[in-house]
């Protein structure tokens, strides 16, 4: 293990064994339907790619970056930073997000995808830390809950390191006090 980590939370196995499972639900509610993985860079990069090769049904994938909001930092506020490259219309639109903390991103994403008239609309998530939770929002998959603690590794970072590690460990506090 890393020596910024204080402990793996989730192994490479148990990984790939949640994905499955949400695979599985997400494929026993679509049936047969097309949905468009709808992912939010750049955290969600690696569970989309497992998600979409687990899933069996046809898929699109697009992407989206948010940022904070200029002058409201610490807020909550976001924007999109890059914005999908086609309509999403019509489709049956699942957005991929890495993790749901205070669930004011997602909110946001929902919000606004939503005005962009798809079929359907819902949200999955890889991490889901309740605790922090301000917004109530309608997470309809997740692949763990988590305490409130600062996680990285499969694609969560702290300033741009650890997310190529294959598993979600904590974070030694240190490390991210400076
Ligand atoms: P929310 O709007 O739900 O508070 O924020 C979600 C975003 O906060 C995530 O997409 C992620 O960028 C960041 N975030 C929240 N908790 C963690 C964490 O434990 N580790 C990492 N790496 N990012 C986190």
């Amino acid at each position: 293990m890393h020596e910024d980590l204080e402990r793996v939370l989730f192994t490479e196995e148990e990984i790939r064994a949640a994905i499955e499972r949400v695979a599985g639900e997400i494929a026993a509610d679509y049936q047969e339907k097309e949905i468009t993985l709808v992912t939010v860079l750049r955290g969600a990069v690696f569970f989309a790619a497992d998600l979409a090769r687990a899933l069996p049904l046809p898929v699109r994938m697009d992407f989206l970056a948010v940022s904070p909001f200029p002058l409201a930092s610490g807020s909550g506020m976001v924007r999109i930073a890059k914005d999908l490259d086609e309509s999403i219309a019509g489709q049956h639109v699942l957005l991929v997000e890495d993790i749901v903390d205070t669930g004011l991103t997602l909110r946001y994403l929902m919000k606004t995808l939503t005005l962009r008239q798809p079929s359907s609309l819902a949200a999955c998530a890889f991490l889901d830390k309740k605790p922090r939770r301000l917004a109530d929002v309608p997470l309809r998959y997740r692949c763990f809950e988590i305490p409130d603690r600062f996680v990285v590794g499969y694609g969560l970072d702290y300033q741009q390191h650890y997310r190529n590690l294959p598993y979600v460990a904590v974070l030694k506090p240190e490390v991210f006090r400076g």
